[in-house]
């Protein structure tokens, strides 16, 4: 495991300590300063390391605060000793820009201690805590930089700034409630109707009210209900136009959050740690209280602690669960001003608690699990944004500018990769200012002067065309390469690698929309060595929200036009007799049916198939309830694929597949027995395609493994099989990943 600290780790016995702990636990590796922070590096037994790992923060030295912690397993090195190693420098870094930090325990205690002067202040924070990356201008980072600005500090303030003993010496955002930042409480006008704590508790009625609350947090708005009333959640998904996809909840404390969801050590260290994700947790069997319309289902909820002051005390006074979804309609950027709030979120909140300390750039939550025992970051925002992440090789200046949709950008410098936070979708005109703000703040923020672009090769996505049109050089690749680069490049493996690169879509090079890919990437060159047997989209983009679109297209490759007969199936029975003509005419006659090698593709059409999605009302929605309603997989006998081959890469024939699965239909084997076996053949395939590889690692990478059980059911498989198999731990494997890849594939000679 190698764990890059972050804070005040350096000269406070730091080293010392971690070397202490490391032979105590009878561990091999190293620890050193650099100008990334402290690097640790550990190897011996699962066991020990987890405890390494979860002892650290708590029994550091008194002096010490970590700031951020981000740590990856990678291969075991062989270390025979323990070592403090000298310090050194790794890349051209100067400044380091630290990401927002989740309020500390001293500034929690002062806040909740009604003698000390910041009682109940929601804008406490210190040098160990508090805003940095949503507050920051320009570099270097001193308070006139950033929008703390307009807040001249008081004598007291001042005076803890000035002192090199206090804990916020030298802390930009100092303030207090003499001099810094107050809430007030607003009508759905912008009218003020109470300020400072009096403005709180009216946030608070209103929210026991079943009001929807517009809350403005570090990174910008949340919309904010009680998770408790099932009507206030319902008009919150209506308002908002978010009918299914699942809403984010804060919880007062770690034992609300053991009510409703079921955590491990490694889980409750996520969700206490100064990034302060939301964790995806299991829900507890028979949990009830909260309501259904939160994550309707779904198997897991996503999960949150308070991590600024105001967060504590709404929720400290409330003491109860509520959704904290971003203050946006659909999956627009979320809201940072209250001009911007107001206007946008016009019909939506209810009210607004605001504050007067500007937002100097959008940070959404990020969102965070553990899977097979190691971290996955699926959504690098707060917390994470904007620090590097270590690649193996050399990078020239360069800017990422990712995929189209779940969007990040990245920017190379040296040995590192900065992955912006979070743009999201870039489909509305909000989304693509915010790209462009982002392209033009990322490199300046970080000092770096790209000489060259790195974009998808879809000619049509709008990060593509920036590319085009800034005038500087630009290099396109490929959407799935990019996937696998990603994959490789963090988990830190030199040498050739099998990808299993499976999402819902990316631009193919022969014409057809990919997604079922396998690649071979070594260094630079990469190649395409299998994938999934074509099938047609009939009507191209409405199928990739219709999963019954899709099933009638596999059904037609199967059984050409007597799958109109298959009356008995849930996908011919979910349209019209006239929409079964129109779409059967385009299939035969093959007009807008775009064909597609897409994995992700082949969930949605099982899914119909089976009864459990006929439309999507979010992207990813089908699978992952497919993934929700596959049971007893590992008993069960995988479906059969075949292999063949054209032009030297081999087809992964699903045909022999859908036979049996239709059989199983027919025979009325219940969904999630078929949803199992169709999990357990794609895990099989994984291995089959591998054997014939000369690889003996593979990498798992693209959308579809956000799948835990897709994902926990291949590397288990490929184990016993004698294959290595890496997944993402700080990278996103979805699109949101992309820039990432690019920027390592893009920036190799
Ligand atoms: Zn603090
Ligand atoms: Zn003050
Ligand atoms: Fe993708």
């Amino acid at each position: 495991m190698r764990i890059t600290v972050r804070g005040a780790v350096q000269g406070v016995g730091f080293r010392p300590f971690v070397y202490r702990l490391a032979t105590e636990l009878k561990l091999k590796g190293w620890v050193k300063n650099s100008a990334a922070g402290a690097l640790i590096e550990i190897e011996g037994p699962a066991q020990a390391v987890e405890q390494f790992l979860l002892r650290l923060e708590p029994q550091k030295p008194p002096h010490s605060f970590i700031q951020s912690l981000e740590y990856v397993r990678l291969d075991p090195a062989g270390h025979t000793t323990f070592e403090i190693r000298h310090s050194d420098t790794i890349g051209p870094l100067t400044a380091i820009v630290l990401p927002d930090i989740a309020t500390c325990p001293e500034c929690l205690k002062e806040m909740f201690d009604p003698a000390n002067r910041r009682y109940r202040y929601p804008f406490t924070n210190c040098t160990h805590c508090g805003p940095r990356f949503s507050i920051i201008e320009a570099l270097p980072y001193d308070r006139p930089n950033t929008t703390m600005r307009a807040f001249v500090m008081c004598p007291a303030c001042q005076a803890e700034y000035d002192n090199p003993e206090d804990r916020r010496f030298h802390a930009q955002p100092n303030a207090c409630p003499v001099c810094g930042p107050h809430v007030e409480f607003w009508d759905p006008n912008g009218r003020t109707l109470a300020s400072r704590d009096e403005a709180i508790a009216m946030a608070e009625a209103a929210i026991k009210d079943g009001k929807i609350v517009a809350v403005k947090g570090l990174g910008g708005f949340h919309l904010m209900v009680d998770a408790r009333q099932d009507a206030a959640v319902r008009r919150l998904r209506e308002r908002k136009h978010r009918e299914e996809k699942p809403l984010a909840l804060m919880f007062p404390d770690l034992d609300s959050i053991a009510q409703q969801c079921e955590f491990s050590e490694l889980e409750r260290r996520l969700l206490q740690s100064p990034e302060s994700p939301i964790v995806l947790l299991r829900k507890r069997p028979g949990a009830r209280g909260l309501s259904d319309a939160v994550a309707p289902g779904n198997p897991n909820l996503g999960v949150i602690l308070p991590y600024t002051p105001l967060h504590h005390l709404l929720l400290a006074d409330l003491r109860i669960p509520l959704v904290a979804t971003s203050g946006n309609i659909s999956d627009e950027p979320i809201c940072i001003s209250e001009t911007e709030a107001l206007h946008r979120l016009a019909g939506v909140a209810d009210a607004f608690l605001v504050h007067n300390r500007p937002i100097a750039r959008h940070v959404d939550d990020s969102i965070a699990r553990l899977i097979l025992g190691r971290e996955q970051v699926l959504r690098r925002a707060r917390g994470y944004a904007p620090l590097p992440l270590p690649v193996p090789h050399d990078l020239p200046p360069l800017l990422a500018v990712g995929a189209h949709l779940k969007n990040a950008i990245a920017v190379a410098i040296g040995r590192q990769v900065v992955i912006s936070q979070h743009i999201g979708d870039l489909e509305t005109a909000e989304a693509w200012d915010a790209f462009k703000r982002v392209a033009s703040d990322l490199p300046r923020l970080w000092g770096v002067s790209p000489k060259r672009l790195v974009c998808d090769s879809h000619p049509d996505y709008l990060s593509t065309q920036f590319a085009r049109d800034s005038g500087k050089p630009f290099t396109a690749i490929q959407h799935h390469a990019a996937h696998v680069a990603a994959c490789a490049a963090e988990n830190e493996i030199i040498g050739p690698v099998l990808g299993v690169s499976w999402d819902g879509t990316g631009y193919g090079l022969d014409g057809t929309v990919w997604g079922g890919e396998f690649i071979r990437l070594d260094g630079n060159h990469w190649e395409r060595v299998a994938h999934l047997r074509l099938f047609p989209l009939p009507g191209g983009d409405a199928a990739i929200k219709e999963p019954r679109r899709v099933a009638l297209g596999i059904l037609f490759e199967l059984m050409g036009q007597n799958a109109l007969a298959r009356q008995e199936l849930p996908t011919v029975q979910a349209f019209t007799p006239s929409e079964l003509k129109i779409i059967a005419t385009m299939l035969s006659q093959r007009v807008n049916c775009p064909l597609t090698s897409s994995a992700g593709r082949l969930f949605d059409a099982v899914s119909s198939l089976i009864g459990l999605r006929q439309k999507l009302n979010f992207e990813g929605q089908a699978a992952m309830e497919l993934e929700a309603a596959a049971t007893a997989v590992t008993e069960l006998k995988a479906y059969p694929f075949s292999l063949g081959e054209n032009r030297g890469a081999i087809i992964c024939d699903w045909m022999p597949m859908f036979d049996a699965l239709l059989k199983d239909i027919s025979q009325g084997l219940p969904a999630g027995v078929i949803a199992g076996k169709f999990h357990a053949a794609l895990a099989e395939l994984v291995v089959e395609v591998a054997r014939k590889m000369s690889e003996r690692s593979v990498v798992l990478t693209g959308g579809c493994y956000q799948n835990r059980l897709l994902t926990e059911l291949t590397v288990a498989r490929l184990r016993a099989a004698g294959f290595t198999a890496y997944w993402h731990q700080r990278v996103p494997p979805n699109d949101g990943g992309i820039a990432f890849g690019q920027a390592v594939l893009g920036g190799r000679p």
